[in-house]
């Protein structure tokens, strides 16, 4: 592949970790196999249902499979070089955890796809304890809008350093049940393929940048779609963060 900023062959030595593969999660997979990255690990426990297919990727035939399981056979399909390896649970829990721990250790970037509050924390705090960057992505409530956020450890803003907002109640707001979920397991928020598709574009992008060394990453990136604004932020690190303060900075 001919591109002018970096050698895209250097992808084949590189691991992704992509937790959650809904409708940013599986679009931001075939991105990367696509790009041939050389082992892209897959995690989520969710099945797929009906209420998911108005996103990417998936089809009417895989409706009540594992979305790993699904995802991988088209991932492989897709690049048959790429090391595909999918993990149908969750990972705050068990096994789920376990593995996780063992994944974001052997990966070069993990990418955060999923859409509660207190497992993406968790990924910030565990990818900070790791030295892992973490290239978080989210849309919003109302389907328009959409943020990236990349945590490079010691480096960059953690998730935790720019809510200060959050303050002492961090730990309650961790805690709290799943609310944007109905008991099957589909989002209750709506779900624009579109804004998934941007976000998920703009994950992937900021991850090639990281993993090829080329161009200015953004730490954090604001897509506001009703007004077709994209915005970039620059934020420091907070010395007194819970999670990375006592990280020693690096230019
Ligand atoms: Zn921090």
């Amino acid at each position: 592949m001919q591109f002018p900023f970096a050698d895209f062959s250097e992808l084949k030595e590189k691991k992704i970790l992509i937790v959650g593969v809904g409708g940013l999660g599986a679009v931001s997979a075939e991105i990367l196999t696509r790009c041939g990255v050389g082992r892209i690990v897959i995690m989520d426990y969710d099945t797929l249902e009906e209420g998911n297919l108005n996103r990417l990727i998936y089809n009417t035939s895989q409706v009540g499979k594992k979305k790993v399981d699904a995802l991988e056979v088209h991932l492989k399909k897709a690049n048959p070089d790429v090391r595909v390896v999918g993990h149908p649970f969750d990972i705050t829990d068990g096994k789920g955890y376990d593995l996780f721990v063992e994944e974001v250790g052997k990966s070069d970037v993990v990418l955060g796809c999923v859409d509660t509050f207190h497992v993406r924390l968790f990924m910030n705090s565990q990818c900070v304890k790791a030295g892992k960057p973490l290239i978080d992505g989210g849309a919003s409530t109302d389907g328009v809008n959409g943020s990236v956020h990349v945590v490079i450890p010691g480096k960059t803003p953690c998730f935790r350093c720019n809510r200060p907002a959050l303050g002492e109640t961090a730990r309650e707001e961790a805690q709290k049940p799943e609310r944007a979920r109905e008991a099957t397991g589909v989002c209750h928020f709506t779900s624009l393929p579109t804004t998934m598709g941007i976000v998920s574009s703009l994950q992937c992008q900021e991850t090639l940048k990281l993993l090829l060394s080329f161009g200015h990453i953004a730490s954090y990136l604001m897509y506001h779609g009703l007004e077709g604004v994209l915005e970039r932020y620059d934020w420091e690190r907070d010395p007194d963060c819970p999670v990375c303060g006592d990280i020693v900075h690096e230019k």
